[in-house]
């Protein structure tokens, strides 16, 4: 947990020095609060998801290079099982893990992501360009997307516009494995 927080607080505090961005700059630029955004510097605070998302969006940089180490050579083989530390401190209903981190010449980031029964996660619009791929590798879920709730079952997949509103949710009892492919422009 202390890791996480840390190398979130990291992260930010390592954005804003290189953009040379105030707090209040950053804040109007990502739309998270400055209360916020400093508690999580000071590593008080545990963002969700949706804040998280909020910073990258803001910065304009994809998802996972906020967070963890990118690989910067895509012609090495790597096998990832993806289950090291979800990419957030403190959520339960939702678990991202990062399978295969941004790479810079291939524009893309793999996510795998666990639902839990129950789970509903509505994702802030990302920016102009950015794709996502969904596919079901496990159970059945649902994602909000063209303003409505299309259901999806283990092997199926759906690519949609993420600039757009659109959410993730499991109403059935069994745990829903996907994996999410975001493909920026
Ligand atoms: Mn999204």
């Amino acid at each position: 947990m202390a890791d996480s927080y840390s190398r979130i607080s990291h992260a930010l505090k390592a954005l804003r020095k290189e953009r040379g961005w105030s707090l209040d700059k950053t804040a109007s630029e990502t739309g998270v609060s400055k209360a916020m955004l400093g508690q999580i510097e000071r590593e008080e605070s545990s963002p969700t998801i949706a804040t998280l998302w909020k910073i990258a969006n803001g910065f304009n940089i994809p998802f996972s290079t906020f967070i963890v180490d990118c690989s910067p050579d895509a012609k090495k083989t790597i096998h990832s099982a993806g289950k090291s530390e979800p990419l957030h401190p403190q959520e339960t209903k939702i678990k991202v893990f990062s399978l295969f981190p941004y790479d810079k010449e291939l524009h893309y980031e793999i996510f795998l992501i666990e639902l839990e029964p129950g789970c509903e996660h509505i994702s802030p619009p990302h920016n102009p360009g950015v794709i996502e791929h969904v596919l079901v590798a496990s159970g059945n879920m649902q994602i909000f997307v063209d303003g409505a709730w299309k259901a999806l079952k283990q092997g199926e997949g759906l690519r949609f516009d993420a600039s757009k509103p659109h959410g993730y949710r499991n109403t059935s009892q069994q745990i829903a494995i996907i994996h999410d492919i975001i493909h920026y422009m």
